[in-house]
């Protein structure tokens, strides 16, 4: 597909991808649609007339988030696309409006793109739950249930924040190596986590599980997902009931929601789930998806390293999974709720994705291209994580998410 607004060659937001977000145009919290180095502003378009015929109510993108929008439904996400695709592949009325609707997209700040109520954190990467078991549990790296159940924990939804936020290095109760009696202070292990989030687009009532077959309806998008974790924090206050302090203090994400919609042509297989698992988690198709992954790390005033590749299609659980499972008990998930996959690690070193995994628990020390060396994050570190899915030409990706620790 040619479309006459200027794409370049490799941009993320390619014709095929179309993803949404929320910008700041003029003071004002803006929902928008990015293609390459542009911005579309949906609300002015709105404005304009351009959505009257697309059967929703396009009051919506009045909101400074996309909930409205999103709690639409399928039709309304499906409808818009469609629009969009035509009018940037031909010379219409969007053309038309072209300087009033849309807008440059590099030096735009973006903002949260919606409302998160609740988040919930998965544990789906057999590669990273081994990897860390070992070195919690040496005798007994994947507990009995793991391969049971899509195993979570309920998140902070207030800390998260798009991507380009820095985040404080959190102080807390520790218990060092050799003590005998927990200390206060700064983390010395601050690490991120590798994850992808998919967004909650359609609502299940309380008491209504959601059937396996129908999962993917519910979800609007992903997003790329950092999960900071302080190490020293987490590994004294996690048992008996998991993660608390050790994480809540910030998550990022990537600003511009990929719609499944996008995602479909990059369905690959899904990995073998052995022993079989109980009948509500079974399920047909490909529910996997290939999406590059890479973290890259840079130190104040220099370069990058890349120090992981992975790929999402490494998940031994998938989303489908997890959302039949998180409802299964009745628990209802309202539009705009995150749930993310946990950390994602490939089977070889560079593709761990997490410090912890790269230096085994701080035991191995990261090599950067400025010579220096990393086990965990440092004061002044910038972590930015790239996804992106790439085939027969067309590509889709998510842009970066960053973030910077302050000390
Ligand atoms: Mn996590």
């Amino acid at each position: 597909m040619n479309t006459w607004i200027d794409v370049p060659t490799n941009s993320d937001f390619s014709i095929y991808n179309l993803p949404y977000g929320v910008f700041l145009r003029d003071d004002k919290l803006t929902p928008g649609v990015a293609i390459g180095d542009s911005i579309i502003d949906l609300n002015a378009c709105a404005k304009v007339g351009l959505f009257a015929d697309l059967g929703f109510e396009t009051s919506v993108f009045e909101s400074d988030v996309l909930n409205d929008f999103i709690a639409c439904g399928k039709s309304a996400w499906s409808a818009l696309r469609a629009y969009l695709t035509a009018q940037l592949t031909v010379v219409g009325t969007l053309y038309e409006f072209r300087e009033k609707v849309i807008v440059n997209r590099l030096g735009a700040k973006m903002c949260m793109p919606v409302k998160v109520g609740d988040y919930t954190d998965f544990y789906s990467s057999i590669e990273h739950a081994t990897n860390v078991g070992k070195m919690f549990r040496p005798d007994n790296p994947l507990l009995p249930n793991w391969k049971h159940i899509p195993v979570g924990y309920h998140g902070r939804a207030s800390s998260i924040v798009v991507s380009g936020t820095p985040i404080t290095r959190p102080s807390g109760q520790m218990m060092p190596p050799d003590a005998t009696a927990p200390i206060f202070g700064k983390s010395k292990r601050m690490d991120l986590e590798l994850e992808m989030a998919f967004i909650i687009g359609k609502p299940n009532a309380l008491g209504e599980p959601v059937d396996i077959d129908n999962a993917e309806d519910h979800i609007f998008g992903k997003v790329v997902f950092n999960d900071w974790s302080a190490r020293d924090i987490q590994k004294w206050e996690y048992v008996p009931l998991g993660p608390f302090l050790g994480k809540n203090f910030g998550s990022s994400i990537s600003p511009w929601i990929v719609t499944m919609e996008a995602l479909e042509p990059f369905r690959c297989e899904s990995v073998k789930q052995d022993p079989e698992v109980l009948p509500y988690l079974q399920y047909s198709g490909n529910k996997n998806f290939d999406i590059n992954l890479e973290v890259g790390l840079t130190p104040e005033g220099d370069e990058e390293t890349t120090i992981a590749e992975s790929n999402f299609k490494y998940m031994y659980w998938n989303m489908a999974q997890q959302l039949t499972h998180h409802t299964v008990n009745g628990c209802n998930l309202n539009v705009g709720d995150m749930m993310a996959s946990g950390t994602i690690s490939g089977k070889e070193k560079g593709s761990f994705g997490s410090m912890l995994e790269l230096s085994w628990g701080g035991k191995e020390t990261i090599e950067l291209n400025n010579g220096k060396t990393r086990t965990f994050i440092d004061d002044g570190d910038t972590i930015t994580i790239r996804a992106w899915c790439e085939k027969d030409g067309k590509r889709v990706g998510f842009g970066e998410c960053s973030g910077k620790i302050l000390p």
